[in-house]
């Protein structure tokens, strides 16, 4: 299971898809922020320019590691992106043009999404107060007292 686009398809009129992101997706990548999750990817392409110009819509929740306790926890995602799909056989790093030579039929957008997802996710992470694994932030915390620096007054 994947996010590919299909480029066949005729797309002077809008065209709609909609994808499901699952847990086993997430779980592939290595070292991922995201540990898990579940989404709901809406992919509006009609052609542009030079291309495509694709709205994506990602929503849905994100399973990542509570800074405070390491469990897991769940934090909600949604986010919206727009990026530009150009035929040109040329693969420049750019922001937001994905370059596809003119033969390719499809599209995995996989990458993109992924990358989108583990970008909205915001950069601290805690359990709501008193919801954290009790036992582990206890020995956190025993463990963080005895390293913390002198506060001077
Ligand atoms: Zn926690």
């Amino acid at each position: 299971m994947s996010i590919v686009l299909d480029l066949r398809q005729d797309f002077k009129q809008a065209v709609e898809t909609e994808y499901s992101v699952d847990d086993k997706m997430l779980r592939t990548i290595e070292k991922s922020l995201v540990k898990g999750g579940q989404f709901t990817v809406r992919i509006k392409a009609q052609q542009a320019a030079k291309g495509l110009s694709l709205d994506i819509n990602i929503s849905g929740n994100a399973i990542v590691e509570c800074d405070r306790c390491l469990d897991d926890m769940e934090t909600p995602v949604n986010t919206s992106k727009t990026l530009a799909v150009q035929f040109a056989d040329r693969y420049e790093d750019a922001d937001e043009v994905v370059y596809v030579p003119e033969e390719q039929t499809e599209l995995d957008l996989w990458p993109m999404v992924y990358d989108f997802i583990a970008l909205s996710i915001p950069l601290t992470h805690v359990h709501p107060e008193g919801q954290c694994n009790k036992e582990m932030a206890e020995r956190l915390s025993q463990y963080m007292v005895g390293n913390e620096p002198e506060t001077t007054l």
